[in-house]
């Protein structure tokens, strides 16, 4: 073994150092051998992956083992030296501590975080996750509560810490591995924004709108959470509604009136007052209405506009094209902006698209299911689709690979509607254009039924399209015959 505490000339770094260990015959300080073990290369000898720290017989450098040395750069319990951390590998490190950390009060990993060993010890890089262990602001003691019986795995469990990003991983990490059922963070951040304010409300308010906000808002919310349906849009609109009731139980306050007894010319002057409010508060007044606490009201709804089109359908096409062939563009904004100005499909809804509704028939042909029929999908759609199915697996370790077509960076969770948005604006493909050109085309080529079921929309949405779609055609068709 070679080993000395003079302090010389390192071999490697020519500064003047202590250099206590040899390397391919030359004293060598600390720091360069702590790079020079970071970087273990084929052995010429064996063949594995080792720290080629010696010169064999034929004065090629090569692993300990095989030049007769003592193996100071392997792992003591398993022999690796590929994977270095501290005095262990990795793996044997990051075994030992989530065993530490994971184990209840019998001495074994809980049952019901198996799979957070599992999948941690899976992950690619052990390093990344001892270095997230150690760190306690990434909240770790969290998972040994859980694991010693202190703390419930629960979400009820997480309600009680205070939110901050750390907590919100461990929750994301626990709902997508399974061990707690999925739940959407936007939506139970409702939960102390709602409390906050609330807490500067007269008690008769505050209990009424925390009652709209947990058993309307927050209820319907929680049921498309279940089925990863909630969009960011549905947050701002239970929030607004909040808001809503809120200013306006105070309004009825400072008019010395009440829910119950404010008359319709009441409620008409306060929404003459505050335009825009109108939205908002008929949630909350539906809600009073059809919960007996206050009589039936109107409140005036605008006239929604037929929608407007500003991409002309030879600029759509060309869209198409470059979309379709350029292998310049990642796949996935590729597939997405043909989603959009093919099938006319908003982009929250596409990254929020499963596997399930990607189809292969026996003779090959791929479909896609964007709400209950199949479209098939012309070449070379077909094969972009295909290989993002294959790819989808590379994503992070926490995201299931199986759960979307897009998965996203956080555990569990698909693409955010703004990665693919940010691309295509880059690429000169304007989505909220773009979706309302490629509407009004296919509205123009079916019946509103179909257009309706093909592609997910409200029937009244389709109609407003058909409508305009049909008065284009008309007009197109009235100058065709003068
Ligand atoms: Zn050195
Ligand atoms: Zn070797
Ligand atoms: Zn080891």
């Amino acid at each position: 073994m070679t080993r000395g505490w003079s302090t010389t000339t390192c071999g490697q770094c020519g500064q003047l150092r202590p250099c206590h260990r040899k390397i391919l015959e030359q004293w060598i300080c600390q720091t360069c051998v702590l790079r020079f073990r970071r970087a273990p290369a084929s052995c010429p000898g064996c063949g594995g992956l080792k720290v080629l720290a010696f010169y064999d017989a034929g004065r090629r450098p090569a692993c300990a083992d095989c030049t007769g040395h003592d193996p100071v750069y392997a792992c003591p319990a398993c022999g690796r030296e590929d994977s270095p951390f501290g005095r262990h590998c990795g793996p044997c490190t990051l075994r030992q501590q989530l065993t530490e950390l994971l184990t209840d009060p019998s001495g074994g990993i809980h049952p019901q975080l198996q799979p957070v060993f599992d999948a941690l010890m899976a992950a690619p890089r052990p390093q990344t996750t001892l270095y997230w262990l150690t760190r306690a602001s990434s909240r770790p003691d969290i998972l040994r509560d859980m694991a010693r019986g202190e703390l419930e795995i629960s979400h009820a469990a997480f309600e009680t810490l205070p939110s901050s990003r750390a907590v919100d991983y461990v929750r994301d990490l626990l709902a997508a591995l399974g061990v707690i059922p999925p739940y959407q963070l936007a939506v139970e951040r409702i939960v102390p924004w709602l409390r906050e304010l609330l807490a500067d409300q007269p008690k008769a308010n505050a209990d009424l709108i925390d009652r709209f906000a947990r058993w309307q808002l927050l209820r319907r919310l929680r049921l498309l959470a279940e089925r990863d349906r909630v969009t960011r849009g549905g947050v701002q609109h239970a929030r607004e509604a909040v808001l809503g009731a809120t200013r306006f139980l105070h309004w009825l306050d400072e008019h010395d009136t009440t829910l119950a007894t404010a008359t319709q010319a009441q409620l008409d002057d306060y929404l003459v007052r505050h335009p825009g409010r109108g939205q908002s508060l008929k949630t909350f007044l539906d809600w009073t209405q059809r919960s007996g606490l206050s009589p039936q009201r109107a409140i005036p709804m605008p006239e929604r506009a037929l929608p407007q089109v500003t991409l002309s359908d030879q600029h759509r096409w060309q869209q198409v094209e470059r979309l379709l062939h350029d292998d310049d563009i990642r796949l996935y904004v590729r597939i997405g902006g043909l989603f959009l100005l093919l099938f006319a499909q908003p982009l929250s809804r596409i990254c929020r698209m499963r596997p399930e509704q990607i189809t292969t028939e026996p003779g090959g042909a791929v479909s896609v299911t964007f709400d209950e029929v199949p479209i098939q999908l012309p070449d070379p759609l077909d094969r972009l689709v295909l290989d993002q199915l294959a790819r989808r697996g590379q994503a992070s370790y926490a995201s299931r690979p199986d759960r979307w077509l897009f998965p996203g960076g956080l555990p569990g969770k698909h693409l955010v509607t703004e990665n693919i948005r940010s691309q295509l604006v880059a690429l000169g493909i304007q989505p909220s254009a773009a979706r309302k050109a490629a509407m009004l085309d296919l509205a123009a080529r079916m019946p509103v039924p179909i257009l309706a079921e093909l592609l997910g929309l409200s029937p009244n949405t389709a109609t407003r399209w058909a409508t305009l779609a049909a008065r284009d055609w008309s007009q197109y068709a009235a100058m065709r015959r003068a």
